[in-house]
């Protein structure tokens, strides 16, 4: 059974201008461990695709099961339990400015009812992995964007999701900051065998850590599979 399962998966929205269709007739398959890529330009349909995997988005049509669960037969109640399963991470990294680094990770946790001794125990932790134990009384406003995308990870790892889904995550950041944030995915993947999915416009991204990709274009998979593969096809098409 896979991680992520999504099938005949539709989504269009009405706008002023009559319908747009974001998403049309998707299918793929994440299993459990993979580094998953989703590529495409902008107006692809990557950031409606990701929405629907955790259901900020309801689609128009197909499903979408997530670690054993079909999102759509389950109750509010239910549906914001299963989220626990799904962290995210942003391009914006979405902090709660006025609250200090150790707190906006206790966030999430408080919320589940998580009382602050306990929560606080595993934020230490969460800083330890992220490799910023010492900025834990620091606030956002004084972090660079590489140290804030590693709170925003370990906020999202606090409820010990099973999945990771990263929004353009790395697109703020320059190039090296960007490969010290991937490799922390990597190592985060390896270590505690989270599913990863990464929404990104860069190849770059895609090769330097997915395992899989889908490439994504007016709504459509142009194409799926082994990044190698992909790679090939792609350099191929353009006759390079
Ligand atoms: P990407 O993340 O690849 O840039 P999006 O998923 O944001 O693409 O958007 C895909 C298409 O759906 C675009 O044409 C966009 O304008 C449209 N779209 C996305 N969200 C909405 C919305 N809430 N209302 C109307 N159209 C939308």
């Amino acid at each position: 059974m896979s991680e992520i399962s999504i099938k005949n998966l539709s989504k269009s929205f009405v706008d002023k201008n009559g319908e747009v269709i974001a998403l049309d007739n998707i299918n793929i398959d994440i299993e459990k461990g993979d580094i998953y890529g989703i590529i495409g330009m902008s107006g692809a349909g990557k950031s409606t695709l990701v929405r629907c995997m955790n259901y900020l988005e309801k689609p128009t049509s197909g499903t979408v099961e997530v670690a054993g669960k079909e999102l759509g037969s389950l109750k509010k109640k239910e549906l914001q339990k299963h989220r626990e399963k799904i962290g995210m991470i942003f391009q914006g990294y979405n902090l709660l400015m006025q609250k200090s680094v150790v707190e906006n990770i206790c966030f999430p946790l408080y919320i589940q009812g998580i009382k602050k001794k306990e929560a606080r125990k595993r934020a230490y932790e969460l800083l330890e992995i992220v490799g910023l134990s010492d900025k834990r009384k620091a606030y956002p406003s004084q972090l660079s964007g590489g140290q804030k995308q590693r709170v925003a990870i370990a906020r999202a790892l606090a409820a010990n999701p099973e999945i990771l889904l990263c929004d353009e995550a790395t697109s703020a950041l320059d190039p090296q900051t960007t490969a010290s944030i991937l490799e922390l995915l990597k190592d985060i993947n390896e270590k505690y065998n989270i599913t990863i999915v990464i929404i990104t416009h860069e190849m770059s991204v895609v090769k330097k850590i997915c395992t899989k990709v889908a490439v994504l274009e007016g709504g459509h998979v142009k194409k799926e599979g082994e990044v190698a593969t992909i790679f090939k096809e792609v350099i191929s098409d353009v006759g390079a």
